[in-house]
């Protein structure tokens, strides 16, 4: 079965509903090695833009896959690393947008929105989400890990000259990790760029499935509530705390291609699995250990719950 393709999905999003996604970028092609990253270690650390999969084959697996999913609300990069690393984005976004009637997003960690090229291409995208953990260095480097020719002022200044000239939905992300950038002065210090932003929305989550790094931890509770009080303070838009998982869809074709495309993208928690399997299969567990024997999957416990993420056999292929 096929494991990565450029356009996967639709996969149910919290942020999108439910969203077609695109894999733009080669696995783990990325700017940062964030520690709590769902799709592992970072193989590939760089801020090299380039060419990657050709615009003329992406824009036909997208146009394709909406003839088949009509319903869907976005079509989304959503690659497994950075897809701004694609010198190509600002071509494929236009031309999705000029062949198709769905909104395209693009969610990207924003460490290269100080490059012209990189603003000129999210300008072109209906809904931009972007990446704000830290606003002081120690936090900044502990958490993202970025590429070692970064620099956090730049990022910043990047991130507010994007936002003044956008005219789209411009939304933000903070993930927070107890004892990395939980701490009150970073959280004030990163509000305060979040309202200069003026963004539509704000999100704020702790790791809630297996992250790159085990030792990771999500905030306590009492900690992501301060977050959210001192976020909201700072801006006028909803701030939302995201700390629970979604549950699968109501209705999909293939609950075992939903499965294996969501993996792709992050790890599932096993009872949300089987449920999704029962749907079609009457064995859904056979299903799931023969996936495993053959290493396209395996499962790993974290913070109290078992999850289901790529395996070896998979993980290969994606590389
Ligand atoms: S979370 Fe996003 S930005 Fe961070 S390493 Fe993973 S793909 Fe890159």
């Amino acid at each position: 079965m096929k494991m990565c393709s450029l356009v996967f999905g639709p996969v149910h999003s919290r942020r999108l509903g439910l969203s077609l996604g695109i894999n733009n970028v080669p696995y783990k092609h990325c700017s940062y090695s964030c520690v709590y990253c769902q799709l592992g270690a970072t193989t590939k650390l760089t801020i090299k833009r380039r060419r990657f999969c050709s615009v003329g084959e992406l824009v036909e697996a997208v146009t394709d896959a909406l003839r088949r999913e009509v319903d869907v609300d976005y079509v989304s990069f959503v690659p497994d690393g950075e897809p701004t690393l694609d010198a190509d984005l600002k071509l494929k976004i236009r031309m999705i947008r000029e062949r198709t009637s769905k909104p395209v997003a693009v969610l990207t960690n924003a460490s290269l929105l100080w490059m012209e090229s990189v603003r000129d291409s999210l300008n072109e995208a209906d809904l931009v989400s972007i990446k704000i953990d830290a606003a002081a260095e120690e936090p900044w480097r502990r958490v993202n890990r970025p590429h070692r020719s970064l620099r956090l002022d730049e990022v910043i200044d990047g991130i507010i000259r994007f936002s003044d000239s956008y005219s789209g939905e411009l939304i933000t992300e903070t993930t927070l990790v107890r004892g990395l950038n939980d701490s009150l002065w970073n959280i004030e210090a990163l509000s305060g760029v979040v309202a200069e932003v003026k963004p539509k929305a704000v999100y704020i989550m702790p790791p809630v499935r297996p992250p790159a790094e085990p030792w990771v931890k999500p905030p306590s509770e009492e900690d992501l509530a301060v977050a959210h009080g001192v976020i909201s303070k700072s801006v006028k838009c909803e701030v939302r705390l995201l700390s629970s998982l979604e549950p699968p869809p109501p209705s999909i074709d293939d609950p075992l291609r939903y499965l294996l495309a969501t993996l792709s993208v992050h790890p599932l928690e096993f009872s949300y699995a089987v449920e999704l399997l029962r749907r079609t299969l009457s064995d859904p567990l056979a299903t799931l250990k023969d996936l495993e024997g053959r290493g396209l999957i395996r499962m790993v416990d974290y913070e109290g719950r078992r999850f289901i993420v790529l395996g070896r056999a998979s993980l290969h292929r994606l590389q």
